[in-house]
């Protein structure tokens, strides 16, 4: 039976739909912004898609366009949502300007080689492609890099953007907290309005689109400090984990546990916790710690780093302590668990992000998409 197949990844739905009515509902009280939707932790899961678009995000965001294609697909059975926007959020491939005009209505962009490529596929396609710039402003991942002084780099690519006749320029965007950890405040917020507004100046048109970024915006948005004219936001950990990203603390007014991995118990056996001989490299070519905590109960589980990382997970049962993992095994001392464990019982976790991007990929971990009201 497919509910008992382990691993697996259990993902509420209910909960990420009110995840979703609670951060989009947040962006237009205090700043009157849109939310974009972000699927790529999900695999562009359509499941997932669908109740983000129900909790009030106005389009969705992934960062490949395999799987904005899939959503594209079932997206043609949601009447109510057909016409809104698919973004993606990686710059898009040279060698991929075709697949990105196909599937996406917007792509993020900092490349003029790619814009140039973009437009003349949105031709062959009898298309417009919109696409947002994105402007580094510190945390040195993508974007172009924004010098204090004079943003002539900028100004120069957006006047040439302008030249493409099957491109629209729709917005300007920063991605922060990603590459650098740098924390969103109102001041970079308010470099990114006046970027936005020497554009206009330029484009002669008011830009639809001022993103202000991912998950990390939110505690802005939280404690008042996002200026108004911050139109867009990009979406994901926050609506599918409700955590803070700066900080990994509980967002107050989501659920931390939309998403569960549950795995099977394969040994359940007592050992000592050092291990016995002269210790080397492990599987991995770590000189692993080992702490004494004398005999222990100690289960085997049938999950491995071919499908999560494992110090991403946190047990359910705060009994349960995770002591490694190799390809295939999770090892577990389970000597303090509140409830007696047999070979065969599931052992649950709430994964973090890097952990659910993993247990999202692996085609070994079973997905199992449930109401709260289910059993689970
Ligand atoms: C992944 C991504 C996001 C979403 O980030 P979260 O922290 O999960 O909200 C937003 N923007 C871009 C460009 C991304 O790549």
């Amino acid at each position: 039976m497919m509910s008992d197949y382990t691993p697996s990844l259990t993902v509420d739905l209910d909960k990420i739909r009110q995840n979703t009515r609670y951060l989009t509902g947040l962006a237009r009280e205090r700043v009157g912004a849109g939310v974009f939707g972000v699927t790529k932790a999900l695999s562009g899961s359509p499941e997932v898609a669908r109740v983000m678009l129900e909790g009030g995000c106005c389009g969705l965001a992934d960062s490949r366009f395999e799987n904005l294609r899939k959503i594209r697909v079932a997206m043609t059975d949601w009447p109510e949502f057909q016409a809104l926007p698919l973004m993606l959020l990686r710059i898009p491939a040279p060698s991929q300007v075709r697949q990105v005009v196909e599937t996406a209505d917007i792509s993020l962009n900092s490349e003029w080689k790619t814009l140039q490529l973009l437009s003349q596929a949105a031709g062959e396609l009898r298309r417009i492609h919109q696409i947002v710039l994105m402007v580094d402003l510190g945390d040195l991942r993508e974007g172009i890099w924004i010098d204090t002084g004079n943003p002539s780099n900028l100004i120069s690519l957006v006047r040439n953007t302008l030249t493409l006749p099957n491109i629209k320029l729709i917005g300007i965007g920063t991605n922060l907290a990603c590459y650098g950890g740098v924390i969103p405040d109102r001041a970079i917020m308010e470099r990114l309005l006046k970027l936005a507004f020497q554009i206009e100046q330029v484009c002669d048109y008011p830009l639809e689109m001022i993103s202000g970024g991912n998950s990390s915006a939110v505690p802005m948005l939280l404690d008042g400090s996002m200026p108004k004219g911050i139109n867009s936001f990009r979406l994901g950990e926050s609506i599918l984990l409700g955590k803070n990203v700066i900080d990994r603390s509980d967002l107050p007014g989501t659920r931390q546990d939309a998403m569960i991995c549950r795995a099977e118990i394969i040994e359940l056996q007592t050992k000592p916790s050092m291990p016995r001989g002269v210790t080397g490299q492990n599987a991995f070519g770590e000189q692993a710690r080992y702490i004494d905590r004398g005999i222990r109960q100690r289960a085997i589980l049938a999950l491995g780093r071919q499908d999560v990382v494992f110090d991403g997970l946190t047990p359910l049962d705060p009994g349960h302590i995770i002591l490694g993992a190799s390809s295939d095994h999770l090892l577990v001392d389970v000597s303090d668990s509140r409830t007696p464990l047999r070979v065969g019982d599931r052992i649950l976790f709430i994964p973090n992000y890097g952990a659910l991007l993993a247990l999202a990929t692996s085609p070994y971990v079973a997905k199992h998409y449930v109401s709260s009201d289910d059993d689970r």
